[in-house]
């Protein structure tokens, strides 16, 4: 072979990453770089005569880059971007960032994130290396970039051998401007240590929230980045994120090692978009009158489980409305398939889990509906704000039910991690606060992000819209309020709502009973309404200030100074009423209220006891069983034998494992409040 062939195998060669690979070659790693140096010139030389590519130059050339003039940054904004202007806090987050500043900058979503770090990219000099989550979101970037003639590119697990090679051999060459990275991957190997050769010029963090554990995407491989400032101590970083609330980004700050960073943060609010809250009742006909309504429009529907979103596709394909699915337990070519034709407007609806999204800019996504509680407000406000990218109006719909709530606790109650659940915890009661308040919801959002919104009411969203209807509820208040105050006085501790709704409702809990709560004078009083709507009063208490949720392990609630002073003042109390649901569920006879967060946990103690056995969970014990187990709360087998549908052989069977659910429940709930 000639001296070509020997350039193509030596760049070949230093693909391979490894410095005993080198040596093979017959180099010396000691002095690999002076012979790299030599050989460099010569190999590029060659390739760039053979293949007859442009010389390598910054795409502008600043006289000082480290403080251009307005025409240095508008010219590559222009040139490379298409654009004429800087969008809001974008011009001085990259001066800033040119200047060798560390920089933090909160932008939402469609605020130009992305500009801040890759026009300082093509202004600096050097290399300018992009740490991202997700490999359609770098691939997407990369493409983009490329697409308007900037040298970027990738490396992660998803490049064939020949590509890498090929972005190996680019970045030798100093032909790389933007070098996307997995965070996984930038510790791989030698990369940290080339990084030093090429002249890295700043460092990007982007999606900077998943380093973070109380986020709501967090990443454990993120936490290596902690590592990147003691091996680049000099070069500037960029940390970038849509969302992030106070806790998180003092999270991002510190594991980062950013130093005197200046801080950026653009506002939440996205205009454009409507938010509404439904109380879920006959879900389906929900979203297909929600979607009838606007046949021309294309939108995502996030459910729970991969499960539901299939189901949810099936029915509407089967209702002529062109849906898909999308989770992470699909095959990779299916998923991407179904990716391309949401993205390709080939079917209007994709019904997803919360693994769609992220990185996907469709930009005509004009609603979002969340058939199922979100876990956190701030996953919420990440997935609603994939409606509307082009500024055009977008619709955000919640359908809301208290039996959602229980299923997520019954999550969290699974988490082994005592710290993860307190987190868990914590965010679903702000998610449940906000899908059951009476304010408005882009207040309640942007309070959220510690923004504090501007005008009294948004006019675009239901409870602007359509004020829910207020009525004197001073009478409940106070049943509840004093109630709360008898408990602690008698007992001396604090207890959960579900225990207060328990004494309130005059149940005969084993609780109630061993703490002798049936003796307050308060027992009972409260018989007039079902535990539901106790609990929802018990919220809206919470939210107007007169009770706390005390934090800790369980969850308890106390009277607030206010909330005594409403109690003794015999103060009116105004308390919303729940919205009407669109469609209400007819209220079957003989429906049995029960502890819905029970309820639950037992029914997956008999799904997962009928899969064992093969046979469908009816077999094991009806629902109505069920109910009257959730309402009653055996804890012996005597009191088990009592209710319908339990007899001696299912006792004999199936008890041992139904009573230790029910006296786990009952021991935990004592004390917590749902
Ligand atoms: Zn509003």
């Amino acid at each position: 072979m000639g001296w070509g062939g020997f350039a193509d195998e030596f760049l070949v060669g230093i693909a391979m990453e490894s410095l005993p690979r080198r040596a093979v070659l017959g180099f010396n790693p000691g002095n690999v770089s002076d012979d790299w140096e030599h050989l460099f010139a010569q190999a590029e030389a060659h390739l760039a005569a053979r293949e007859a590519r442009a010389p390598v130059r910054a795409p502008s050339n600043p006289s000082n880059p480290s403080n251009p003039s307005k025409a240095d940054l508008l010219m590559p904004l222009k040139r490379y971007f298409g654009y004429s202007s800087f969008r809001p806090l974008q011009e001085e987050i990259i001066r800033d960032s040119l200047a060798g500043r560390d920089v933090f900058a909160l932008l939402p979503t469609g605020g130009g994130k992305s500009l801040c770090f890759q026009l300082p990219a093509l202004v600096r000099k050097g290399l300018t290396v992009v740490v991202s989550p997700l490999i359609a979101l770098m691939k997407d970037q990369v493409d983009s970039l490329r697409a308007n003639g900037i040298q970027a590119a990738c490396l992660n697990s998803s490049l064939e051998g020949d590509q890498r090679r090929s972005v190996w051999r680019d970045l030798h060459q100093g032909r790389i401007r933007i070098l996307y990275v997995a965070p996984e991957r930038l510790f791989v190997g030698t990369l940290t240590e080339e990084l030093k050769q090429w002249n890295l010029g700043a460092i990007a963090v982007d999606e900077a929230h998943c380093i973070s554990e109380w986020g709501h995407d967090f990443r454990p491989e993120y936490r290596k980045l902690s590592e990147l400032r003691t091996q680049f101590p000099e070069v500037p970083f960029i940390a970038l994120t849509a969302t992030a609330t106070e806790r998180v980004r003092s999270d991002i700050l510190t594991q980062l090692h950013l130093r005197n960073p200046a801080t950026y943060v653009a506002s939440f609010n996205r205009p454009n978009l409507t938010y509404r809250v439904l109380p879920k009742a006959q879900a389906y006909s929900q979203v297909v009158a929600f979607l009838k309504s606007r046949p021309n429009d294309s939108g995502i529907i996030y459910c729970a489980s991969r499960n539901s979103t299939e189901a949810l596709a099936a029915k509407l394909n089967a209702d002529r409305i062109p849906s898909l699915a999308y989770h992470a337990g699909l095959e990779n070519d299916v998923r991407s398939r179904n990716q391309e034709r949401f993205l390709r407007d080939e079917v209007r609806v994709v019904c997803a889990t919360v693994a769609f999204g992220m990185g996907i800019n469709k930009p005509n996504v004009r609603f979002v509906i969340h058939h199922d509680l979100p876990k956190n407000l701030e996953g919420y406000y990440q997935e609603t704000g994939r409606a509307g990218r082009d500024g055009l109006p977008g619709e955000c719909l919640l359908l809301f039910s208290a039996g959602d709530v229980a299923k997520q606790i019954g999550f969290i109650d699974e988490k082994t991690d005592e710290q993860e659940r307190r987190i868990a915890r914590q965010q679903l009661q702000q998610m449940v606060h906000y899908a059951e308040s009476s304010e408005c919801r882009r207040t309640d959002l942007l309070r959220y992000f510690g923004e504090a919104y501007p005008a009294t009411g948004c006019g675009a969203c239901d409870n602007c819209l359509s004020p829910r209807a207020t009525y004197d509820g001073t009478l409940q208040a106070q049943k509840l309020l004093s109630c709360v105050f008898r408990i602690r006085q008698k007992s001396g501790f604090a207890v959960g709502l579900n225990h207060v709704v328990a004494v309130l409702t005059g149940s005969e809990s084993e609780q109630v009973q061993r703490w002798g709560h049936q003796s307050l004078s308060t027992y009972g009083i409260g018989k007039e309404l079902n535990r539901n709507e106790w609990g929802a009063i018990g919220r809206e208490l919470v939210r107007l200030g007169l009770l706390q949720q005390d934090p800790g392990q369980f969850p308890t609630i106390s009277l607030t100074d206010e909330g005594r002073a409403a109690l003794r003042e015999r103060r009116v109390i105004q308390l919303t009423r729940p919205r009407e649901a669109a469609k209400p569920r007819t209220s079957k006879p003989g429906d049995i209220d029960c502890d819905e967060l029970l309820f639950e946990k037992l029914r997956r103690l008999r799904k997962r006891l009928a899969d064992e056995q093969g046979v469908p969970p009816y077999i094991v014990f009806g629902d109505t069983s069920l109910r009257h187990m959730a309402r009653d709360k055996p804890v012996t087998d005597d009191g088990l034998l009592e209710i319908p549908g339990v007899g001696e052989t299912k006792l004999r069977v199936y008890g041992e494992e139904f009573l230790t659910e029910i006296r786990e429940h009952v021991r935990v709930q004592g004390n917590t409040a749902s």
